[in-house]
């Protein structure tokens, strides 16, 4: 019998149980929240990643340990490395826990980046500004995600309020300030490597945010193929320069017919949760057979998928399961403002099969504006 442990205990952590469960896996899930909404079907241990002696009892009741969540401190991801394997290795977690390690690193690799500068006071902001010209975005270098932790600098004039809003966390979390990005579109590459160094990609995702969180995936994109090749080739490069075991994605701008990377997620993740059912092996079962040491699963798609994210509360569920490709996720955590609760993902043996499904669902529940933007990339 074989435990795979989880450092978080959300709905990431949530997914890998249940894709766990037919492979015959038993799995032991830490969180510092008691209600994380992976206990409902895993064994939770409440502590915090600091403390040596709750990673202790960790370590020694698991036989291998992964991340539904990429911030646990480099440090206790290190001091669990050296009790048990770890996968994806502490060195990769670190590399994309900091834009400004992750940036560098891209662009050593040859993979096009977004303008940055590193900062760490008001005259450098100043500078950093000047160089790089407005409008452009300064963020947090660690614990950003979901577009927290930046601020969108559109004249010189938001430089004050910027440093206003961030300038006290460049002493404790770093500051980088970044080019905006004019994007035509987002797109993703959600990958997994082996421990043998097997690279397979699902195809690509186009993504759409709003506020900064991912409101809707469609799968495959609508790009070149050639275009689709350059971002498999700037995963793989990533990945084999990180020695990186399990699923990750690389989130890319695409602009002018440019891809430019702007970060490295060290897990499973948002915009790859349609594979669960619009392919042959999901990205969860996918993670827990690369951690595993196991055979990778195919990563071809079954038809077509979009997923549409559910943020703070989840609509009725009826306007989806009444679809025919039309499959539900609800992740069993109370509503709050802003929070992922659930996902929906429709599939389709067609792209126009899955426009008249999103149309159906976007009138029902009144959903237009979120999958709207799906229906034109559809159409385009
Ligand atoms: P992040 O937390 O860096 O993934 O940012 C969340 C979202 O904010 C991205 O998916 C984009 O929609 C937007 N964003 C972040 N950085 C930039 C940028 N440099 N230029 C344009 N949009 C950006």
């Amino acid at each position: 019998m074989t435990t795979v442990g989880i450092l978080g205990g959300g709905q990431l952590a949530r997914m890998l149980a249940l894709a766990g469960a037919p492979l015959g896996l038993r799995f032991l899930v830490m969180d510092t929240e008691p209600d994380a909404c992976a206990g409902q079907f895993a064994p939770l241990l409440v502590g915090d990643y600091r403390d040596d002696t709750a990673l202790a009892e960790f370590a020694s009741r698991v036989d291998v340990a992964t991340f539904d969540f990429e911030n646990v401190p480099a440090e206790s991801a290190q001091w669990l490395s050296e009790r048990v394997p770890v996968f994806p290795n502490p060195r990769a977690l670190a590399v994309a826990q900091d834009r400004l390690e992750e940036k560098t690193l891209f662009r050593r690799l040859g993979i096009p980046v977004p303008e940055f500068a590193a900062l760490s006071s008001r005259q450098e902001l100043d500078a950093a500004v000047a160089a790089i010209g407005t409008p452009c975005i300064l963020k947090t270098r660690r614990l950003g995600y979901d577009g927290k932790g930046q601020f969108r600098i559109r004249s010189n004039d938001d430089a004050g309020p910027a440093w206003e809003a961030l300038g006290a966390q460049a002493a404790t979390v770093g500051l980088i300030l970044e080019g905006f990005v004019a994007f035509e579109r987002e797109l993703s590459v959600v990958a997994v490597r082996g421990r043998d160094g097997e690279f397979r990609a699902w195809p690509l995702t186009e993504n759409w945010h709003v506020d900064g969180v991912l409101s809707a995936s469609l799968a495959p994109a609508k790009v070149e193929p050639a275009l689709a090749d350059i971002a498999f080739a700037h995963a793989r490069k990533l990945a084999d320069a990180l020695d990186y075991v399990g699923v990750f994605a690389l989130e890319l701008f695409c602009r002018d017919g440019e891809l430019l990377a702007n970060e490295l997620a060290p897990r499973v993740h948002n915009s790859g949760h349609w594979t669960i059912e619009g392919s042959e092996t999901s990205q969860f079962e996918n993670h827990l057979r690369a951690v595993l040491g196991l055979p990778l699963g195919e990563t071809r798609m079954v038809g077509h998928a979009c997923m549409l994210n559910w943020i703070g509360e989840l609509p009725d569920a009826a306007a989806v399961l009444r679809e025919p490709g039309g499959h539900w996720h609800d992740y069993g955590k109370a509503p709050r403002a802003g929070r992922k609760v659930g996902h929906a993902t429709v599939r389709a043996d067609s792209g126009e099969g899955l426009v008249d499904v999103l149309g159906r669902i976007g009138a029902v529940r009144g959903r237009d504006a979120q999958v709207a933007p799906v229906v034109v990339a559809l159409r385009g």
